[in-house]
């Protein structure tokens, strides 16, 4: 009897811990277990287990827990996914190799995508990306469109063979007219719900520093960001920091964001001293570099030409000019005509000494961004997935291998691994979550809540592979990669006929923000009314 009341007793008390540990997870959809986990953000750097459900973060716990699918990280860390705001190959292969790189997020916000197609641009990815994925509303796009009358602009690969054909796209100069137009698409973008404005302003000598302004403001209007390939890059350390200066200024009277793309050239130490000392005064401007000595473009660029190129910045194209598909360097004369038959090759230019690298990786504050480039133009199917990489056409060896290579070189300098980790996802969901994008508000971090994008390194072994004669193989030790909690690289393979991807988006609004600019409107505001010099009547009694 006396047992029996006992186990009636006891009853109430075990039946609510049951529930509580079932509803604690262990029935996970993913656990990933015993790894390091680290959160910049916290400051969180302990060995924990990790319960995925529901594409979420759902426990990071001591106990233990067992789900659907099991990953052993024993030895390994476990981050949020890379978030890299600046790749030009939103394409299934592109998007591969981004995955083996560590990245679940990429996002072209310098290029970006033609304002009146950003929504279809989003549709194209819907139910079969691998990656998260998102776009700007692009402003090189527009000024083609508005100054050389294309009529097809839409992202990097898709647009490459009109976009950059003309002369007014990089020459041309607005009117108030065209000016306006060219903001009406990207307003456009914005509606549409685009993360920003993304200016490759470097490559256009005839745009005006009113241009800029105005688009700047325009992305202000919707609190979100502009991204700028700054004037004069690449430059000298005084044209390169006053491109830098230009956006920033613009930025802090707007109270707009910014971002300066890729500032690992001259002058790099300053932009980071300005952008670092703008944050700490409350601006929301951050800077990104990519760890190479040498940057990719295509052959068509305006500071390419000699006058510039050799006269103004002193290079030669024998020591600077690469064609990646032969692993050649270029003479004057084969520079010449290779620009007249192909205009827009892609070719790979010097510009750095390599001891510069390890001081970017260590930049309080900045971001790492791939500037990852397609190497063949086309649509959604411009290459069978399953192409084999070492097969690929070459491309810039920092499209596959951005975050591998910061990774070894953190190493082989004793950088900390936190802070290569915030660079590589904290700082970019920080900084675009304070736009308001509610996507990087809960991505970025390893905590529990967020959306269980992850990925797993191999702290000791983790390296590029990629070179810039074979630029498209992938980096190794990121065994695994999550993307809103579902396995997409596993045993570091990328799996097949696996679409988790998100699209990285403001929600699309009823109204344009863009009201046409007018030289009325403008001296109402900043000029005193013309109301008589001499009217000394008013002294009279
Ligand atoms: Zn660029």
């Amino acid at each position: 009897m006396l047992k029996k009341l006992l186990r009636f007793a006891v009853l109430p008390l075990i039946i609510p811990a049951l529930a509580v540990s079932a509803d604690q997870g262990r029935q996970f959809d993913v656990v990933i277990l015993g790894g390091r986990v680290m959160d910049p953000e916290s400051g969180h750097d302990a060995i924990a287990n990790v319960g995925v459900r529901d594409g979420r973060i759902a426990a990071i716990t001591q106990e233990d827990i067992t789900g659907a699918e099991e990953i052993d990280a024993t030895g390994l860390v476990v981050s949020a996914g890379f978030i890299d705001t600046h790749f030009h190959w939103p394409r299934p292969v592109g998007y591969k190799l981004a995955l083996r790189d560590g990245v679940t997020t990429p996002m072209d916000l310098e290029f970006g995508t033609h304002g009146p197609r950003v929504g279809e641009w989003y549709d194209m990815h819907k139910g079969r990306s691998q990656v998260n994925y998102g776009t700007s509303s692009s402003h090189e796009a527009a000024r083609a469109t508005v100054l050389d009358g294309i009529t097809d602009g839409f992202d990097a690969p898709g647009s490459g063979p009109s976009v950059r054909h003309g002369h007014g796209w990089a020459h041309g100069v607005l009117d108030a007219e065209g000016g306006n137009r060219l903001l009406g698409m990207l307003d456009e973008g914005l509606r549409q719900g685009a993360l920003g404005n993304s200016s490759t302003l470097g490559y256009w000598p005839g745009a005006l520093a009113r241009e800029m302004f105005e688009v700047q403001r325009l992305a202000g209007k919707y609190g979100r960001l502009t991204a700028v390939h700054t004037r004069y890059t690449p430059g000298t350390q005084v044209t390169e920091v006053n491109g830098a200066q230009e956006i920033l200024a613009n930025a802090i009277a707007l109270g707009s964001p910014a971002v300066i793309n890729h500032f690992n050239n001259p002058g790099w130490d300053l932009v980071q001293e300005l952008l670092v000392r703008l944050r700490a005064q409350g601006h929301n401007v951050w800077g990104e570099y990519y760890p190479y000595a040498a940057g990719s473009t295509t052959i068509n660029a305006a500071f390419l030409r000699p006058e510039v190129w050799v006269d103004k910045l002193g290079h030669r194209y024998e020591d600077t000019l690469q064609d990646p598909a032969t692993g050649k360097f270029m003479t004057r004369e084969q520079y010449e005509k290779t620009l007249a038959a192909d205009p827009t090759k892609v070719i790979i230019l010097y510009k750095m000494p390599v001891s510069e690298i390890p001081k970017w990786v260590a930049l309080e504050g900045v971001i790492a961004a791939s500037d990852g480039m397609a190497p063949v133009y086309g649509g959604w199917d411009q290459l069978p997935w399953d192409t084999a990489y070492e097969d690929l056409p070459n491309a810039h060896p920092r499209t596959a291998a951005t975050h591998g290579k910061s990774l070894r070189i953190a190493r082989e300098n004793d950088i900390p691994l936190m802070h290569v980790l915030a660079t590589f996802s904290y700082y970019p969901a920080k900084y675009l979550g304070d736009t308001g994008l509610k996507a990087m508000q809960e991505r970025g971090r390893m905590q529990e809540g967020m959306v269980a994008d992850i990925t797993v390194i191999d702290p000791l072994t983790v390296t590029d592979n990629a070179t810039y004669e074979q630029g498209t193989l992938p980096t190794t030790g990121l065994p695994y990669v999550l993307v809103n909690g579902v396995i997409v690289v596993k045993d570091s393979r990328v799996l097949p006929d696996v679409y988790p991807g998100q699209p990285i988006r403001f929600p699309v609004e009823k109204e344009s923000r863009h009201e046409d600019l007018t030289a009325e409107a403008w001296r109402a505001e900043y000029m005193v009314p013309a109301t008589g010099f001499h009217s000394l009547d008013s002294l009279s009694p």
